[in-house]
């Protein structure tokens, strides 16, 4: 080939690569491209480094990538234990899908905080289905009702949760007597942000439902079956979807029920607790109970390796332990006694899109300073005379600051046109 089109050629194909990762940086699809380049053009000629241009990353940067119609994003918003750390938020997982829904499964105490770093517009996080009422599955349900609905969830919250043995252990009996809880925070609010929000709408399913439907909306059918674990009561959820199929388990002992109402996922969650040695050495539990809890209330390592070995999905996610470099070895070693199928050890912010051809694992970086995203709807006035008042003794404590106040209440009725005026 003669020098001059060889030059040419490289030329070109430098330029095609340039392009296309233009057109993934352009897009905000950078953490596709550049999987494309490197799978169709980089093989051939490596791009060539810019001083002046970024490379494309491989770290997934919330409200930075669109959702193609046939694709699901799943973000783990909490891996960890009902032991808070800040490394790991309790059972969190959010599942979004190319035709615009969106579903929480569980949310465990520090899961809003993830939540949040997602920059999603609470009024789109409004579905959550919970698999049990343990805490680290639900302690942060109540920050994600009051700040989603102060952040722009303009409508009620819905929850779908499992039925217990007697009505007081079910979800409903539970809901009702955290709004009840909450009765101070809410009166609060009358009258001075969009009361919208500040509604729960439960949906109490039966437990032992074999495989029935739970939830069944705009293509999204979602399933429920009896989980082992603790008492009477948890569930594990399915969700199928445009010929994907989606498997949460909650916490369970390993059953006959996910071994068949599991096969054939794309993506099977399942629990998998620390290895018994380290819950006596680093947990502080003593044998007898590490046993106890490690294997019989939860799943251990090995045996969770079982269950993937027989359901065989495209990407099993094992989670419900302190991932630290000095634990994650042990739980690893141990699944792969029993498992040598696709594997991803779940940590908070791991990040899967799934399709029908690809399975793809990344983590996400979150920015630290994030601030609520805005509304998708205009919030509703309130209403001032729904506000509760104080009792004459406590509002005749207040200090009279009204005159350094008022140049606020001026600037502001100027700048919005308004009249508005000091209690
Ligand atoms: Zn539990
Ligand atoms: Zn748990």
């Amino acid at each position: 080939m003669p020098a001059t089109k060889r030059v040419l050629i490289a030329a070109s194909m430098t330029f095609v690569s340039v392009m296309l990762y233009q057109w993934g940086h352009l897009d905000g699809r950078e953490g596709t491209a550049s999987g494309f380049i490197g799978k169709s053009i980089a093989a051939e000629s490596s791009p060539k480094v810019s001083p002046v241009k970024a490379r494309a990353r491989d770290f997934y940067a919330p409200n930075s990538e669109d959702l193609a119609p046939d694709e699901m994003r799943l973000i783990a918003c909490g891996t960890g234990m009902p032991t808070a750390r800040p490394k790991q938020a309790a059972s969190c997982w959010l599942l979004e899908l190319g035709n615009g829904d969106k579903f929480i499964f569980d949310v465990g105490t520090g899961s809003g905080e993830r939540i949040a770093a997602l920059q999603i517009p609470y009024n789109f996080l409004d579905k959550v289905f919970l698999s049990h009422l343990h805490t680290d599955h639900f302690g942060d349900l109540d920050a994600l009702f009051v700040g989603g609905a102060l952040a722009g969830r303009q409508k009620p919250l819905r929850v779908w949760g499992p039925s217990g043995e007697t009505p007081e252990r079910g979800t409903k009996y539970a809901l009702d007597h955290l709004r009840k809880a909450l009765t101070w925070d809410l009166d609060g609010r009358k009258g001075l942000t969009d009361p919208r929000g500040y509604h729960l709408e439960v949906h109490e399913f039966d437990y032992k439902g074999m495989n029935q439907i739970v939830y069944q909306e705009n293509g999204v059918t979602i399933r429920s079956f009896p989980a082992i674990h603790s008492l009477d009561g948890p569930v594990s959820f399915s969700v199928e979807w445009n010929g994907l199929k989606f498997v949460f388990g909650g916490d369970t002992y390993p059953n006959k029920w996910y071994d068949e109402y599991a096969k054939d996922a794309d993506l099977a969650i399942h629990e998998c607790f620390i290895a018994v040695p380290d819950m006596i050495t680093k947990f502080q539990f003593t044998p007898q109970s590490a046993l106890a809890v490690g294997t019989q209330i939860h799943t251990a390592p090995e045996a969770f390796g079982k269950v993937m070995s027989r359901i065989k999905p495209r990407m099993a996610v094992a989670y419900h332990f302190f991932k630290d470099f000095d634990t994650t070895g042990a739980i690893y070693e141990r699944i792969r006694t029993t498992y040598d199928g696709p594997l991803s050890l779940a940590e908070d912010y791991m990040v899967w899109n799934i399709t029908k051809d690809d399975i793809r694992v990344r983590l996400a970086k979150v920015d630290e300073d994030v601030w609520p995203p805005p509304a998708t709807e205009k919030p509703q006035k309130p209403d001032p005379s729904t506000r509760i008042p104080y009792s004459d003794e406590i509002a005749g404590g207040r200090l009279d600051v009204k005159d350094v106040i008022q140049p606020t209440y001026d600037e502001i009725n100027k700048e919005y046109g308004l009249n508005e005026k000091q209690d």
